[in-house]
């Protein structure tokens, strides 16, 4: 059975590991490059995602699972996390650059910052409940990019080979299609 790890520096990582456990897989916080090490997925939680750049560089993490991902390890990034794997954020260049979307980050605005909405998502054939906490936009989705959620006409799920990001909290729901769908990335 695979182990899949979820990023513990901040934010919403307990959430995913409840999440993961319901689906029935061994799950792992990872902390540090041995932890990286034991596991086989990982997922970036949500949360504030310069700390999590901050925290992820002086840990030593960000080196070894910036190899890893260039390796082929699905990971998962949910808000702040899809914001690490963005190519650009705000204009600049993204942390791990490692799925081709421009975002931008709290992009909806101060007065509807956190708002929840129905998504339809590819291949659910009921909506899924999406939470959105001062969420990034993805403005540009490359050619390369599957969008599986589109919410006000910009994706809000989407991958690129063994990279998914949602830029709304799945783990915030009973719903456990979006991690389900994650897990199925896993060979
Ligand atoms: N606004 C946060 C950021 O820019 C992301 C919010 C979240 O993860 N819920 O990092």
């Amino acid at each position: 059975m695979p182990k899949v790890g979820v990023l513990a520096m901040q934010g919403a990582f307990i959430e995913h590991i409840k999440m993961l456990k319901k689906c029935g897989v061994k799950t792992m916080e990872v902390r540090l490059p041995k932890e990286l090490a034991k596991v086989q997925a990982l997922i970036l939680p949500g949360g504030e995602s310069t700390s999590n750049r901050k925290l992820l560089e002086e840990s030593g993490l960000f080196k070894p699972l910036a190899e890893r991902i260039k390796q082929g390890m699905p990971i998962f990034g949910t808000c702040a996390g899809a914001i690490l794997l963005a190519k650009t954020v705000d204009s600049k260049p993204g942390l791990f650059q490692a799925i081709d979307i421009s975002v931008k980050k709290n992009a909806y605005g101060r007065q509807i910052d956190s708002f929840e909405a129905e998504l339809k998502v590819k291949g659910f054939p009921k909506p899924f409940h999406g939470v959105f906490i001062r969420a990034p936009i993805i403005e540009q989705a490359g050619k390369n990019v599957d969008v599986l959620s589109e919410f006000e006409g910009r994706a809000v799920l989407a991958k690129q080979n063994n990279v998914l990001v949602a830029t709304f909290h799945p783990e915030l729901t009973d719903d456990a299609r979006i991690h389900r769908l994650f897990l199925e990335m896993i060979k």
